[in-house]
C-alpha cells in the first residue's frame, strides 16, 4: 500500500505513523515544520503564552498563598525564545518518531497531478505514485475585506507569538474560543482589552452559565466588551488603532487582533484534477469514514470541516489510517464528533464534553444535573483558587453520564474523565464509586457524580 500524506500538522502526522505501524510504504510532504500549523502558529504558541500568563496572575495573588506580594515583569524577548524552542523540540522529535517508523519525509508543497499522482515542487521536486492519498493541508486565519494586516497594529493570530511590544490596549475582534483566549493571554500579560462581541454573549456556542463565568472573570480584571456589535473597518490613527462597528460605535486600541475564523486551505491542490468536491465553504466534503466522493483520497483535520481541533484532527488521521490499511469494519469504529472534550484555555479554564444542560432543555430531553462549586474542594483551597464548579449531566433512568462542564483550574485536564465516561457509557455509580486521590481537584466529579 502505497499512502502519500499531504500535510504534516496532527491529521497528517498521526495518519502517517498509523499506517506505517501498520504497514504501509508512508511519503509525508510538508511545506513547513513537522507539526503543522497546530505547532508552529496555534495549539502550542498561544497556550505556551497563556502558561506565562498564568504565572503572573499566579503571581499577582502571590498574598493570598502566604507570600509577600511579587510583581512579575514580562520579558518579551525570552518569552519569544521559550515559545520557539518549544515548537522546534517538538517539531524535531515528531520528526525523529516517524522517521523511525520509517514514513519518508520529502519537503515541498504538493498538489494532486491525476487521482493516483501527486506532485511536489520545492526543495525536494518530484512525482509520487500513490495507491491511496490524505489531504491534510489544515486551514489558515480568516482576514475579512475590510482590515489589512501590517504585522505592528494590524494583527493576526499568527502575529501574535508574542508581538513585538506588549499591547498597551488590545482591541480583539471576535468571542469564540480563540478570542477570548487571546483576551486572557494579553491581560494577564499586562494589556487593557476591549473585545467586540458580535452576540449578547462571548463564546455563543456554550452553555449560558460557563459564558457567564467568563464574561464576570473579564469584566473583573477591566476588560471591555463590546456586546452586539460588529467590526466593519480599521483607521490607523496616531496612537494605533481605531476599530469601527456596523452600528456606528468605534473603539480605539493601540493594536488590532482579528480572531474570526478560519479558511480551510484547500486552494492550489489540484483537487479538481482528482474530481473532489468541496463544500460551498471550501472544505473537501467526505463521509463519515473521512473519504472524499474519490474513495482513496480521504481529508482530514480542519481541511475535512468537521470539528476544528487538533485533537480530532490527530484521532481522524488515525481512523483513516486503519481504513486504509483495511481495519474498519468493527461497527463502534465510528468517530463520534460529539464526544469530543474541547477546552479554553482562559482564566478560569472552561472544559466539556458531551450533552450541555442547555442543549438538552432545548432537545426536550429528560437529564439529571448535578453541579459541585471548587469552593467545596479541599483542593482548590489548598491551591488558592476556589473559582469555579464542575456539572455533571446524566440519564435519570439509567444513570449513564451524558456529558459535562468544568468550569475551574485544571479544568481541561479533569474533562478527560467525563470524555472517558462518555465514550464508554459509564454511569455516575461508576465515576462516584471510583477511587480518586485526596485531596485533589477529580473529587468534585466523585461527588458531582454521588
Ligand atoms: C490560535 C489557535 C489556537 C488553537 N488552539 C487549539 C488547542 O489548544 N487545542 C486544539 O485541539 N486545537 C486548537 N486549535 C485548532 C488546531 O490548531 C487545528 O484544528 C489543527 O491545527 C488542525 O490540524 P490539521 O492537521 O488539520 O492541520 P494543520 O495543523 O493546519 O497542519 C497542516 C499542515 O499542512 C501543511 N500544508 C498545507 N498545504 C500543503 C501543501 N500543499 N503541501 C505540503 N504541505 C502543506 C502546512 O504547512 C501545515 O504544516 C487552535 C487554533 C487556533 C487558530
Amino acid at each position: 500500500m502505497r499512502f502519500v500524506v499531504i500535510g504534516g500538522g496532527p491529521a497528517g502526522v498521526r495518519a502517517a505513523s498509523t499506517a506505517a505501524r501498520l504497514g504501509a510504504e508512508v511519503t509525508l510532504v510538508e511545506r513547513d515544520v513537522i507539526g503543522g500549523a497546530a505547532n508552529l502558529w496555534d495549539c502550542v504558541p498561544s497556550k505556551a503564552m497563556i502558561a506565562t500568563g498564568a504565572l503572573v496572575n499566579r503571581s499577582r495573588r502571590a498574598e493570598l498563598l502566604g507570600l509577600a506580594p511579587l510583581s512579575p515583569e514580562v520579558d518579551l524577548a525570552a518569552l519569544g525564545r521559550r515559545v520557539r524552542d518549544i515548537e522546534a523540540r517538538l517539531a524535531s522529535s515528531m520528526t525523529a518518531q516517524l522517521e523511525s517508523q520509517g514514513v519518508r519525509i520529502v519537503r515541498g508543497s504538493a498538489r494532486m497531478a491525476g487521482s493516483h499522482s501527486v506532485e511536489v515542487t520545492g526543495p525536494d521536486d518530484e512525482v509520487l505514485d500513490a495507491d491511496a492519498v490524505l489531504l491534510a493541508t489544515g486551514s489558515f486565519p480568516r482576514i475579512p475585506e475590510w482590515a489589512t494586516l501590517d504585522g505592528e497594529h494590524v494583527l493576526s493570530t499568527r502575529q501574535a507569538y508574542p508581538p513585538p511590544v506588549v499591547p498597551e490596549h488590545l482591541v480583539v475582534v471576535g468571542s469564540g474560543v480563540t478570542g477570548v483566549e487571546f483576551v486572557h493571554m494579553f491581560s494577564s500579560l499586562g494589556s487593557a482589552v476591549s473585545l467586540i462581541v458580535s452576540r449578547q454573549q462571548v463564546l455563543p456556542q456554550k452553555d449560558p452559565e460557563v459564558a457567564a463565568a467568563l464574561e464576570t472573570n473579564f469584566l473583573e480584571r477591566g476588560v471591555s466588551l463590546l456586546k452586539g456589535a460588529r467590526a466593519a473597518g480599521v483607521e490607523h490613527t496616531e496612537k494605533g488603532v481605531r476599530v469601527l462597528c456596523d452600528d456606528g460605535r468605534a473603539v480605539e486600541g493601540s493594536h488590532v487582533l482579528l480572531c474570526i475564523g478560519s479558511v480551510p486551505a484547500s486552494e492550489g491542490l489540484g483537487l479538481d484534477k482528482a474530481g473532489i468536491d468541496l463544500t460551498p465553504s471550501g472544505h473537501v466534503a467526505v463521509n463519515h469514514h473521512c473519504q472524499s466522493r474519490v474513495p482513496h483520497i480521504y481529508a482530514a483535520g480542519d481541511l475535512s470541516g468537521r470539528l476544528p481541533l487538533a485533537s480530532v484532527a490527530a484521532v481522524q488521521g488515525h481512523k483513516v489510517a486503519e481504513h486504509v490499511m483495511g481495519l474498519h469494519t468493527r461497527e463502534h469504529r465510528h468517530l463520534d464528533y460529539d464526544k469530543a472534550a474541547s477546552a479554553i484555555f482562559t482564566e478560569p479554564e472552561i472544559a466539556d464534553v458531551g450533552l450541555a444542560e442547555a442543549e438538552a432543555f432545548a432537545l426536550g430531553r429528560k437529564i439529571r444535573v448535578t453541579k459541585v462549586p471548587y469552593a467545596a474542594n479541599s483542593r482548590a483551597l489548598i491551591d488558592g483558587d476556589p473559582r469555579g464548579f464542575v456539572k455533571l449531566v446524566s440519564d435519570p433512568a439509567t444513570g449513564v453520564v451524558l456529558g459535562g462542564s468544568i468550569v475551574g483550574a485544571h479544568a481541561s485536564e479533569l474533562v478527560s474523565v467525563i470524555a472517558l465516561a462518555v465514550t464508554a457509557n459509564l454511569k455516575v455509580s461508576d465515576l462516584a464509586e471510583s477511587l480518586f486521590v485526596h485531596p485533589a481537584l477529580a473529587e468534585a466529579l466523585a461527588e458531582a457524580a454521588e
